[in-house]
């Protein structure tokens, strides 16, 4: 044999040889079908032609004109049988080796699959919105969250371009500031849809390779929305702050001035009355700096201390009223009570504090006007007020929330309405460190009914969880 069957060239190269040297030993006319076995065989017209004039060569095959035959020589019929066994095992081995890559290359394709399973399924339950892009901007990937942000064009656009699938201007100039400074582009975006307002930042990566060539452009859509409310809030915390702690100062400072200036042109009783706001503000700013301490131990995971002393809940529920009324709000305050006392134990200032909270809520939330009206009873072993007002009402899908820390219903009426969101949200917790119930009824439009339950006697351990 002239080629090397040591190799696997020489090997497969003799197999393509004995393959024709046997097709044409069993059917010597076929010379027809060489062509179709070159074909087969990956071999072409002239390489066939070439081994078989090899073949002849070595005496294998003997030529009469166009047509091979398998030669008759005992000798050479001997050493193809000697070689057929040579080839029967190098055959074998090649597909054993090819069996072994093919196995191989299963194992792989498998191990791809379940990694781009796992990696699909990560992207899609993901909260960030993804979409990847290819150099010319044309859609690859986009998961849901992308569609929820950006629409559902997006889930049916594949290969699209991505100009022709998102109207969101800020999301196409992260891509071109990514696309053309090959680095990173950042906006931020403000959606409104199902879930309200919604805000996001947009990052925008060029997806490169180790040589920096870029494949594509990754933007990932996280939502921002809490951050901006907490930053939007800190700046409402601090403005309200100042401005509610301003109030009561500026009224002390200014009666307290005319007392010091003006003393002696000043009646007994005019001094009386001067003292008393005096007196009164500075319970107004005691009583805010108190909410905004109980809120922080709240927020840190701390129990609400509680003086608890017994008091009448009728004087108590009197004095809210008159504190209110003394705010000079339009909406008449009225209050419905037995004639007797209902002795209860408490903390006095807090359960005056939520009184004074939901008093101050509905005549903030009654626009038109209206009536308010606070009502007090007994009943059971239990002390119940009642805060009523016939103003905007409250939505069923937000009747939860109003509780939970700064939530604000935003609607147009209430735009200039003050407030922070954390008012019901304290006062549920000083209800319940009571060991009492704080809850709302409510009709859109038609007003809402504000309920505290109390323990006629609290106890020290009221539930102050969260
Ligand atoms: P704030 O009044 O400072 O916003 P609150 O925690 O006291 O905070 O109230 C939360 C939200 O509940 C308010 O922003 C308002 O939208 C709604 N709310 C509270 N009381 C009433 C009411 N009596 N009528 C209608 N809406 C109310």
């Amino acid at each position: 044999m002239s080629q090397d069957e040591t190799t696997l060239s020489g090997k497969l190269d003799s197999k393509i040889k004995l393959d024709v040297a046997l097709f044409f030993g069993g059917n010597p006319d076929a010379i027809d079908s060489a062509a179709s076995l070159g074909t087969w065989a990956g071999y072409r017209e002239a390489e066939m032609e070439e081994a078989l004039q090899e073949l002849c060569r070595d005496g294998m095959l003997v030529q009469s004109g166009s047509v091979y035959r398998l030669t008759s020589d005992p000798e050479m019929r001997q050493m193809l049988g000697r070689f057929l066994g040579q080839y029967e095992q190098a055959r074998q081995s090649v597909e054993d080796v090819i069996d072994g890559l093919e196995r191989d290359r299963e194992r792989m394709a498998e191990r791809i699959e379940e990694l781009e399973i796992s990696t699909q399924a990560i992207v899609k339950s993901m909260g960030e919105g993804i979409v990847v892009v290819d150099p010319e901007l044309r859609l690859r990937f986009a998961n849901r969250a992308a569609a929820d942000i950006l629409g559902d064009a997006l889930i049916h656009g594949l290969s699209e371009p991505i100009t022709e699938l998102v109207e969101e201007d800020a999301l196409l100039e992260a891509l071109r500031e990514s696309k053309d400074f090959t680095g990173e582009g950042r906006r931020e975006i403000e959606t409104i849809g199902p879930h309200g307002q919604r805000y996001y930042l947009i990052h925008a990566n060029a997806i490169t390779t180790e040589e920096g060539d870029v494949y594509g452009h990754i933007c990932v859509l996280s939502d921002i929305t809490e951050l901006r409310e907490l930053d939007n809030l800190k700046s409402d915390l601090i403005s309200f702050v100042s401005h509610e702690l301003r109030n009561p100062l500026g009224a002390v400072k200014s009666y307290a001035d005319t007392l010091v200036i003006h003393s002696e042109r000043l009646d007994e009783e005019k001094r009386r009355e001067f003292a008393e706001v005096i007196s009164q503000e500075v319970d107004r700013l005691a009583r805010l700096i108190d909410g905004f301490l109980d809120i922080s131990r709240i927020e840190a995971g701390r129990g609400l201390d509680l003086v608890l002393r017994e008091f009448d809940a009728v004087a108590l529920a009197r004095r809210a009223v008159e504190i209110q009324s003394a705010a000079g709000d339009e909406c008449p305050l009225s209050l419905e009570a037995p004639d007797e006392e209902i002795p209860m134990v408490a903390d006095r200032d807090k359960i005056l504090q939520v009184l004074l909270n939901l008093l101050s809520n509905a005549v903030k939330y009654s626009p038109e006007g209206g009536e308010v009206t606070l009502s007090v009873a007994r009943s059971d072993n239990e002390v119940q007020f009642t805060v009523i007002d016939q103003g905007l009402g409250i939505d069923s899908n937000q009747m939860a929330q109003i509780f939970t820390p700064f939530y604000r219903v935003r609607r147009s009426e209430t735009r200039s309405v003050r407030g922070t969101g954390l008012g019901l949200y304290l006062s549920r917790h000083l209800v319940e460190a009571h060991g009492g119930r704080l809850w709302v009824e409510s009709e859109p439009g038609q007003g809402s009914r504000f309920y505290v339950a109390l323990p006629e006697r609290s106890a020290e351990n009221g539930d102050t969880s969260r």
